[in-house]
This record gives C-alpha cells, sequence and structure tokens, in this order.
C-alpha cells in the first residue's frame, strides 16, 4: 500500500471506530496495568468470555504490587476456567519483576516492556499505544487478516518475509498521534466487519483501499497452510471420593506442564499405573480438546489400596469449594461426568475407611473392568 492510501485508510479507521467502537471496560481507562490484563486476558478468548474474568481479577488485585505479592494458587484460582494457564503465570511473574526492575510503575519504553517476563511484540505494542500514546504497532490475528487482505498478501503470514511485510506495514499504520485507537480499529474491524469467513466488505469503511476486496477474493487471505489436526491422546482419570462426598484432587502429573500448579483428579496417559490406587469400574467416557491435543479420558471409580494415609500429593476438595481454588477445565469436564453417571456410579473410597466399589447397574457388568493396576 502506498503511504497516501494508508493515510486516508488510518482517518477512515479511526472515524469508524469512534462511532462504532464496543463498550469494553479496558477501554474506560489508560491504567498501563488493566491494559495489561486485558491484553492477557483476551489472548485466545472472546471478549465476552473475558470481561467478567477482567474485572473480578482486577477488584482481587487492584495494581501491580498487589498481583506481584500474591500467592501463585491465588492467581490461577481467578484464572480457573480462562484456559491458557501459562498466561497466569507469566502475568504473575511479569508482575514481579515489574516490581523489581521498575518500582512497581510499567515503563513507557517499548524495548523496555518486551523485557517483562510473558510480553511479547503484541503485547508491548498494545501497552505502549493504548495506554502511552507511543507509536508502536499490533499484529494479533485480527490485524493480520485485516492487513493481509487490505495488501491482497500472498504466502503464509507466519512466515519470515509475510511475517517482516506486515509488521512493516502495522507499523506504518500506527505512526499516528493516536496509535493507541489505530490499532484498536484495526483489531475492532477485524472482529466486526473483517470477519474470517463472509467478511462485510459493503459495510466495510477501507473498501476503496482493500486489494482483495476490489479482487473480489476476500477470503483468499490471509493464505493459512492446513491446520494440523489435534494429537490423539488416551487418559484415565481416577475418581476417589470421601465419605462426605469429596473428591480427591492433587497437582497434575509432572510431565503435564499445562495444568502445573492446579488440581486435577488422578490421571495416568496411556494406561500407566497410579501409585497407591485401585481402580474400579468405568464412569464415563469424556472427551477434552485443548489446542495441541484431543484427550480421550476414561473416567473411573477408585479407591486407595489401604487404610494408611495416601502416599500421594493432594486432598479431598469438596464440590462447594472448587471455585475458590485452581482448577482447570478438564477436572470441572471429569467431575461433571461423574456428577451426570449419577452419585451412585462412585465408590466411597477414603484413605482411613475400607474402599468399596459398587459397579454402576447397567454401565459396568462384574468382571468387565480390567485388573487392578497396582
Ligand atoms: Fe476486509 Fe472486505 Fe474491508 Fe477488505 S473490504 S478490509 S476484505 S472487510
Amino acid at each position: 500500500m502506498s503511504e497516501r492510501s494508508i493515510a486516508e485508510a488510518r482517518a477512515l479507521l479511526l472515524a469508524h471506530y469512534d462511532a462504532h467502537k464496543r463498550a469494553m471496560p479496558w477501554r474506560e481507562t489508560k491504567d498501563p496495568y488493566a491494559i495489561w490484563v486485558s491484553e492477557v486476558m483476551l489472548q485466545q478468548t472472546r471478549v465476552e468470555t473475558v470481561i467478567p474474568y477482567f474485572q473480578r481479577f482486577l477488584a482481587r488485585f487492584e495494581g501491580v504490587r498487589a498481583l506481584a505479592e500474591a500467592p501463585e494458587a491465588d492467581v490461577l484460582a481467578l484464572w480457573s476456567g480462562l484456559g491458557y494457564y501459562r498466561r497466569a503465570r507469566m502475568l504473575h511473574a511479569g508482575a514481579k519483576h515489574v516490581v523489581r526492575e521498575h518500582n512497581g510503575a510499567l515503563p513507557a519504553d517499548i524495548d523496555a516492556l518486551k523485557k517483562i517476563p510473558g510480553v511479547g511484540d503484541y503485547t508491548a505494542g498494545a501497552i505502549a499505544s493504548i495506554a502511552f500514546d507511543l507509536r508502536e504497532p499490533v499484529l494479533d490475528g485480527n490485524v493480520e487478516r485485516v492487513l493481509s487482505r487490505l495488501a491482497a498478501m500472498p504466502g503464509d503470514p507466519r512466515a519470515k518475509t509475510q511475517r517482516k511485510s506486515l509488521w512493516d506495514l502495522a507499523r506504518a499504520f500506527a505512526r499516528d498521534p493516536r496509535a493507541g485507537d489505530v490499532n484498536q480499529s484495526l483489531m475492532e474491524l477485524g472482529a466486526t466487519v473483517c470477519t474470517p469467513a463472509s467478511p462485510r466488505c459493503l459495510l466495510c469503511p477501507v473498501r476503496a483501499h482493500c486489494a482483495a476486496s476490489a479482487a473480489a477474493e476476500p477470503e483468499r487471505y490471509p493464505e493459512k497452510p492446513p491446520k494440523k489436526a489435534p494429537r490423539a491422546e488416551r487418559w484415565t482419570a481416577l475418581v476417589v471420593r470421601d465419605e462426605r462426598g469429596a473428591f480427591w484432587l492433587g497437582p497434575p502429573p509432572a510431565h503435564l506442564d499445562r495444568w502445573k500448579g492446579m488440581l486435577v483428579p488422578p490421571l495416568a496417559l496411556d494406561g500407566a499405573a497410579l501409585d497407591g490406587l485401585r481402580d474400579g469400574p468405568v464412569i464415563a467416557e469424556v472427551v477434552h480438546v485443548l489446542t495441541h491435543a484431543r484427550m480421550q479420558i476414561t473416567v473411573r471409580a477408585a479407591s486407595f489400596i489401604d487404610d494408611a494415609a495416601p502416599a500421594r500429593e493432594g486432598s479431598f476438595v469438596a464440590l462447594d469449594s472448587l471455585d475458590a481454588l485452581a482448577i482447570p477445565k478438564v477436572t470441572r469436564v471429569i467431575l461433571d461426568a461423574v456428577a451426570q453417571a449419577g452419585e451412585e456410579s462412585t465408590a466411597v473410597a477414603s484413605s482411613r475407611k475400607k474402599a468399596s466399589i459398587r459397579p454402576r447397574k447397567g454401565r459396568a457388568k462384574k468382571g468387565s473392568s480390567p485388573p487392578s493396576r497396582t
């Protein structure tokens, strides 16, 4: 795109943004901390989902220092259900860095922002432009799509050459005193008008500058390579309950970074044995899909092998305590499956009381379970 076309398109985008921008709580502030939290939460997550999490998070952790000083379990508990928990851990680590290196105030400097753990080019550009009015670009999925279409840019947008061209174009758009609004107008257009399927070109403020629309093939861009199918994984989840109906939850298996610091029922990959547990009848089969993996989970009732206090790390957790804990979605999926199967499907299996396993009628016939894996 020529400089002139970019300048005209930028003015049209700003006018459209001023007239049509959606109300969002983080758009009512210039507080860099609030903008940072919102940008991290919005990665891979829809605006409507983020709003209540954002409000609860800021009510609990009012500033960088409050977040830095909080226990990680509290941060993860407030993130519970939002997914991609690495974001919460990095935000927490980032807050500690800002307290240590910048006395608790986010720096108005793009290079210093990029040194904060978990803050990459996109988040640094968003904080710099929206909170500090610096003329820095952003490039998220929405902006990538809009710019690829405006320029009718061929090739994979994640490839090095195309990536550089897209950042250069985003940088050219951000050369404006209202860089933060320009960046948000591009994101907003991608979210509401220039959507992945069926973009609404007839309503688009920058249609006159769009090469993809002029060629009548907007959906051709960005030219992404076909997605890889998620890896298929087979898991067993063991459901152990005490006499009050509380569930045994503990840390995930050591190799499972995705839920580090959170609570899950005992989980085993590919039929691996779980120390100290005797598995019983099948309660349910559930599927939980993550970005890179499709978890096929066999949920079984289980008990501890003897009366001794379990060697496993964890504790019995009452259902009404779950909301205050760091629980990934997979734990809720498993416990929901147990609830749907009915109370009688799980055994009372205290570490102090002798376990009694009762197969559920019509679900697991006597003798149908595989041998105990002790
Ligand atoms: Fe997207 Fe169509 Fe607007 Fe081009 S004209 S930016 S393809 S909505």
